[in-house]
């Protein structure tokens, strides 16, 4: 058997990283950037005011204060988006709003707050230094610098910065489309009632949720019945649409072996037996170079499994560098035992008091049990052997 890290590892270097597209500023939010992005103007592009007030020569106000203050001429007004016509000289002022421009003449700017308007003239009852609450040009970024790398996850504050640059269109990697296929002929699609025997198809829908949620785009292609013409058919439409294919169910062993067959007929296929539950047969390899995963088709196996090995691949076919999720030590609220000789990924509820994580698993832990992750927030890793009580610390992370 394989440990986790050993098939993640082997599995993620094969992982392709997708080509290059443009897009514009308004759908590339997620996605990451595959050029170097440089400043071509100044930002701000002009000297400017950080506050409402007047804009003066700090040496006029260098010796103002509530009991001594001062009375100068006030020039002009300067709204933002416009240009000063005036300069300031000893003794005058410019009102000045935020973001307006400063006038020639002045080199720092006094708060409305602490100044009286009256006609022309304004008392300012402060000081200010020189430089004083003005933005000056290029201080946030100057023209040619480095602005973002590839590599850079664009988030809302990246977006906003491209258009800053104004960069209309970016050069990201894209996002791989994710066939996704149930296999068994006890599933039944929402929708139509049951049956004995059958049961609903319940991974499809998660496996779904969690592509989009890791920033691929799903292709939902149904149900493949036990029959291996039928399902060879679907996986073939499968990969000729996508960039990935996800199957949920039909590797592991004593297993009708359609799944295994078809797999193995289209693609250089791996089954492997990966040390961990839930979760232990999985396969993976390439069908016309394409990632294919066989998740085991056990609910929460299938819903782990993604987690920790799927994931990671849609995030590197994407341009991402940072594919695991950070791990960190929470503190058992019970004692745990694994039997197992294999690692056990235990669905549990991840609490922060005063800076340190504690771990409460929740409920019975079947491969079968859904809703042991529906009430759970995180996973921690229980080695195999081990038995360990409450206040005992184990690794931990969260499934968001
Ligand atoms: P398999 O891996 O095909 O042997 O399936 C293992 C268990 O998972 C069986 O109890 C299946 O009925 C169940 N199962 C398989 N596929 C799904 C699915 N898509 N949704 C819900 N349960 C499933
Ligand atoms: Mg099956």
């Amino acid at each position: 058997m394989l440990s986790v890290e050993e098939a993640r590892e082997q599995m993620l270097e094969t992982i392709p990283v997708l080509p290059t597209e443009k897009r514009g500023i308004l759908e590339c939010v997620n996605y990451v950037l595959a050029e170097e992005l440089k400043s071509t103007e100044n930002i701000p592009p002009f000297d400017n005011s950080a506050m409402d007030g007047f804009a003066v020569r700090a040496t006029d106000v260098k010796d103002t204060s509530e009991d001594n203050p001062i009375v100068l001429s006030v020039v002009e007004t300067i709204a933002a988006g416009y240009a000063p016509s005036k300069q300031v000289t000893s003794g005058e002022a410019a009102r000045i709003m935020t973001g307006a421009m400063m006038p020639d003449g002045a080199d720092a700017v006094v708060m409305q707050e602490v100044t009286e308007l009256n006609g022309d003239k304004v008392t300012i009852s402060d000081s200010v230094e020189k430089d004083e609450n003005v933005r000056f040009t290029g201080e946030s970024v100057s023209q040619c610098d480095s602005v973002m790398s590839p590599g850079k996850v664009l988030r809302p504050p990246e977006v906003s910065m491209l258009a800053s640059l104004n960069c209309a269109e970016v050069t990201v990697h894209q996002k791989p489309t994710v066939a996704i296929v149930s296999t068994g002929d006890e599933l039944t699609p929402l929708g139509e009632s049951l049956t004995p025997g059958k049961i609903r198809d319940s991974n499809r829908y998660g496996i779904f949720a969690q592509v989009q949620n890791a920033g691929g785009i799903p292709i939902d292609m149904g149900i493949a019945p036990d029959d291996e013409d039928e399902t060879e058919r679907i996986f073939r439409e499968s990969i000729a649409k996508a960039d990935a294919l996800i199957t949920s169910g039909g590797v592991s062993v004593g297993e009708h072996d359609i799944v295994k067959n078809v797999l193995t007929k289209l693609g250089e296929m791996n089954f492997w037996r990966v040390a961990m539950k839930p979760g232990k047969p999985q396969a993976y390899g390439k069908i016309d170079g394409k990632p294919v995963f066989g998740l085991p088709g056990n609910p929460v196996s299938s819903l782990v499994v993604f987690e920790l090995f799927v994931r990671p691949a849609i995030l590197k076919m994407a341009g991402h560098t940072d594919l695991l999720r950070q791990t960190f030590k929470a503190v058992l609220e019970t004692d745990v035992t694994n039997k197992d000789g294999r690692v056990n990924f235990m669905r549990s509820i991840l609490t922060e008091k005063n800076g340190q994580y504690t771990a409460k698993t929740t409920g019975p832990q079947g491969s079968g049990i859904l809703h042991s992750l529906v009430l759970a927030n995180g996973l921690i890793t229980i080695p195999s052997g081990a038995t360990l009580s409450a206040g005992e610390t184990v690794d931990a992370q969260f499934l968001h």
